[in-house]
């Protein structure tokens, strides 16, 4: 017996780990209509495998750390084989993404005073890590979600 259903969208986003999901929500708060499919289960991504932490510059801990010295860590750590471009995008934009999952409800580690705790992880010159636990793609796959 055939089981088919037509579903009509204006963007398909293939693939549900933290990158298709954030793009469809840059999607669906500008308006436009995004269905969002993956080939498993919703919290089964790469990305809820993350234990260490995402990294964004915002200096909760290291006042002087910049995206600029983020940016100059990143090529360093990949010898000089990252585009820097690339990388300057991801690290410019890194504070935005976080602002972004904490406004979807993301619970990071936070200092007592409620800053957004941050250590260190990889070659970074300043504590740059944002984490939840050693959960933190669990969450974000959940927060995305
Ligand atoms: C064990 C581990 C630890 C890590 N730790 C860290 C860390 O601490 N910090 C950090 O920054 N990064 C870490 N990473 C890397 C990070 O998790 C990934 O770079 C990131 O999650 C990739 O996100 P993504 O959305 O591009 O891919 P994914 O999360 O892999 O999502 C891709 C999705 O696409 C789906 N898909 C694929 N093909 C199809 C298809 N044909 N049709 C439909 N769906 C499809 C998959 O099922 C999956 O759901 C870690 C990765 C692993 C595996």
């Amino acid at each position: 017996m055939r089981n088919e259903q037509q579903i009509s969208t204006s963007v398909l986003v293939i693939g549900t780990g933290g990158s298709g999901l954030r793009a469809a929500i840059e999607l669906a708060e500008a308006g436009t209509d995004v269905l969002a499919v993956g080939k498993r289960p919703r919290h089964d991504a790469h990305t809820a495998l993350a234990a260490g932490g995402i990294n964004a510059a915002l200096g909760t801990m290291d006042a002087e750390d910049s995206w600029q010295q983020h940016a100059a860590d990143t090529i360093k750590e990949s010898y000089f084989l990252a585009d820097p471009r690339t990388v300057q995008v991801v690290a410019e934009g890194a504070a935005r993404g976080i602002e972004d999952l904490e406004r979807y409800g993301m619970n990071f580690a936070r200092e007592t005073d409620g800053r957004i705790s941050q250590r260190f992880f990889g070659a970074h010159k300043f504590r740059r890590t944002a984490f939840a636990g050693d959960y933190t793609g669990l969450e974000i796959q959940r927060t995305l979600i």
